[in-house]
């Protein structure tokens, strides 16, 4: 094939990928809006969403009101015609969403799961699958496959989880846990799930750090519409950087890491191991409750300060923690962590997370969704 030849295509696949990305984004559309607005001819745009349409992605959903002329037919993406399931594991429990192409969650449930590296526990958490989709009515040939959330180190590689110390994992080999389900499985890091659905609706243009503050202390760094993987798949992986010399112990061996000191445990063993009531108790002005979260806040500003001096972008603060504190403890967060900025800044790099439940899960799914649009 000739250069030109190769080139034509890439075009053509380029700008039907664009259009397709931009009906979902806008909803409903006609041709010569996606001509205007794309700087396409009508010719190109008309003949692409005839094809679309052809294979299922568009509807037509009868004319757009009349701005003068002829009516133009109102088009829109069929966001239900392809689902993705987010499955996130967790030492306790398993959480499950389903979602479709517009990033939707349709339905989601927690279920408690004790992890057990045993493949009755993968054969259950399959059963457990199937189920939720017959109760979701779910049509099985519509979905492209399941992305599953993992609290450790993955190497998208080798293909393996490389580590888990909190579920006492190595070297797990993905096919191992793929075998027991009929879809094809796609592998995440917790805090890349968490990360990836922050960034999912975006514009492309969204460059943030999420900071997982779950029962370990994790991160992730969302750059555009990518998440930076690092040479060893541990990009990000704040929970082991050392904030107090020779400080508390962490589980990984080593003293004074940010885990020992902002893990949500850390917070939740104070009020029965309930982070919601741990919450409310600072919401009541208990006094213990506030001295914990002050030594608590006074780590993570450090760490949060430590990540925008090497980043100098939003910090956004997900996990357990994130997804459970209300807006005046993000203001807590956010006056520590300005106190120790050097630069002055008009507004807070502190964000708080817009995804509250099952976060890890959708985020997997919807990565399971990007790899089929990014093929139309
Ligand atoms: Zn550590």
């Amino acid at each position: 094939m000739d250069k030109k030849k190769i080139t034509n295509i890439e075009v053509k696949k380029k700008n039907r990928n664009e259009v397709f990305r931009y009906i979902c984004k806008r909803g409903t559309v006609s041709n010569p809006d996606i001509s205007y607005n794309m700087k396409i001819s009508l010719p190109t745009a008309t003949q692409i969403t005839k094809e679309l349409i052809a294979e299922g992605l568009l509807e037509e959903m009868g004319e757009l009101k009349s701005t003068g002329g002829r009516r133009a037919k109102a088009l829109s993406a069929a966001v239900n015609a392809r689902l993705a399931v987010g499955l996130d594991i967790t030492k306790n429990h398993i959480t499950l969403v389903l979602t479709n192409i517009g990033g939707e969650i349709l339905k989601y449930e927690r279920i408690c799961q004790p992890y057990v590296s045993e493949e009755a526990y993968c054969r259950k958490v399959s059963e457990r699958l199937e189920l939720f989709l017959d109760e979701c009515g779910a049509d099985r040939d519509k979905i492209l496959g399941v992305g599953i959330s993992f609290p450790g180190i993955i190497d998208l590689e080798k293909e393996l989880i490389t580590y888990s110390h909190i579920l006492g994992v190595e070297n797990l080999p993905f096919a191992s846990v793929c075998a027991f389900f009929s879809y094809p499985c796609f592998f995440l890091n917790d805090a890349n799930a968490g990360a990836y659905a922050e960034g999912f609706h975006g514009d492309g243009e969204e460059h943030f750090f999420y900071l997982s503050l779950s029962n370990t202390v994790g991160g992730a760094i969302f750059d555009g519409n990518e998440l930076i993987q690092g040479r060893n798949f541990r990009c990000g992986e704040v929970g082991h950087m050392t904030v107090v010399m020779d400080g508390e112990s962490c589980y990984c061996g080593k003293r004074g890491c940010l885990d020992a000191y902002c893990a949500a445990w850390r917070l939740s063993d104070a009020a029965d191991g309930k982070l919601e009531q741990f919450f409310s108790l600072l919401e009541k002005g208990d006094e213990r409750a506030a001295g914990i979260w002050d030594s608590y806040t006074d780590y993570l500003a450090i760490a949060v300060n430590n990540i925008h001096m090497v980043l100098d972008c939003d910090i956004i603060i997900g996990g357990y923690v994130g997804s459970c504190m209300g807006a005046s403890r993000l203001r807590d967060i956010r006056e520590k962590v300005a106190a120790r900025n050097t630069f002055e800044e008009k507004e807070s790099c502190v964000k708080a997370c817009n995804y509250k439940v099952a976060a890890a899960a959708l985020g997997a799914a919807l990565k399971v969704i990007e790899m089929f649009v990014s093929q139309i």
